[in-house]
């Protein structure tokens, strides 16, 4: 085992009791970022009009009309690709820099995360939409700040630095100022970053992907996305159950509906809603985030698809505890 990171917890940094991880989605969107168009706005405007009108709203009860609209007429599942952060170990803590990294990074300056502080940044493959945001991340361009690269990939220094050839960007990778240090994990290792255990697994991807499970203190959040099951998850030793093991939180790709997974994205390398209802369950895993939205969904569709996500496991499960979310940029979650 190898233990990296450590010290005391700098200001700025927030704070969870010594007991409690946090993860906060900057980033949610699978493939591509996606965006809110106006006649989207529009129609959400147009909704929330005609039902304020239904019920008589008054002026003075304007506020908390809106507070009791649904999530997808006030606001919205957001446009960044693939970024989470775990927050609970001594340092930041990051899983993939898609474009949701540079909201992290300006909220991480605000914040008074200044030089020096080191960052940890899990990735669980190549894919732009998972390295993309690495070069708007603004720490990573500040002298001396350190940041730990991992990855399940050997060739994760050269994906990042290709990205930011001159012909694609106007500054190299080794122009960022920041010290980047990459670290090669082998599945099934296990590693203290910045007082989390951290272990790997291989998952099924196009050119491959790596799943986490960060634990402490008897908390486990999985992030598994970019994975797709196949006819194996049907066996009773499938390994992916003891991956997700009684996890607290698991992160789990599930950009499509089982529909679309069968008929026509079969090997794409994703997941259905589906999918991710059963292994949770079968994992005893305490809450499921749906994630790596399909980019070319609306917030209505969004929604019908948590709420088809959620019927789903009732009709497998009617006793099941299992708590179902979607996630969204800025979704926070306590464990
Ligand atoms: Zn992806
Ligand atoms: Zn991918």
């Amino acid at each position: 085992m190898i233990a990296l990171g450590g010290g005391p917890l700098r200001d700025g940094l927030r704070i969870v009791e010594a007991y409690r991880m946090l993860v906060h989605f900057w980033g949610t969107r699978g493939s591509l970022p996606a965006t809110v168009r106006k006649e989207q706005v529009a129609e959400k405007i147009s909704r929330a009009l005609r039902q304020a009108i239904a019920e008589g709203v008054s002026a003075d009860g304007v506020d908390d009309f809106v507070a009791r609209l649904p999530f997808d007429v006030a606001g919205s599942y957001g446009c960044n690709t693939s970024c989470v952060e775990i927050q609970g170990g001594t340092e930041p803590v990051l899983c993939d820099a898609g474009s949701g990294l540079r909201d992290y990074g300006t909220h991480a300056m605000r914040s008074g995360l200044k030089p020096p502080q080191t960052f940890h940044l899990f990735l669980s493959h190549l894919h732009w939409d998972h390295i993309h945001g690495f070069p708007f991340f603004v720490p990573a361009f500040l002298p001396g700040n350190t940041i730990h690269v991992y990855a399940g990939h050997a060739r994760v220094e050269e994906a990042l630095t290709r990205q930011q050839d001159p012909i694609s960007f106007p500054l190299r990778l080794d122009q960022m100022g920041a010290k980047i240090h990459f670290h090669g994990l082998e599945p099934g290792q296990r590693i203290e970053v910045a007082g989390l255990q951290v272990s790997g697994i291989a998952q099924n991807h196009p050119g491959d992907s790596y799943g986490y499970r960060f634990e402490k203190d008897g908390r486990a959040v999985v992030y598994s996305t970019d994975s797709e099951h196949l006819a194996e998850s049907d066996d009773p030793d499938y390994r992916f159950l003891d991956f997700f093991k009684d996890a607290d939180l698991l992160i789990f790709d599930a950009q499509y509906n089982l529909a679309d997974h069968f008929h026509t994205k079969a090997t794409w390398g994703h997941s259905s809603n589906m999918m991710a209802v059963e292994l949770a369950m079968r994992s005893g895993v305490k809450r499921l985030c749906l994630f790596h939205n399909e980019h070319t969904l609306d917030d209505a569709q969004l929604e019908k698809f948590l709420k088809d996500s959620r019927r789903y496991a009732e009709l497998t499960d009617a006793n099941s505890p299992l708590r179902i979310d979607l996630a969204h940029d800025g979704l926070e979650i306590e464990l």
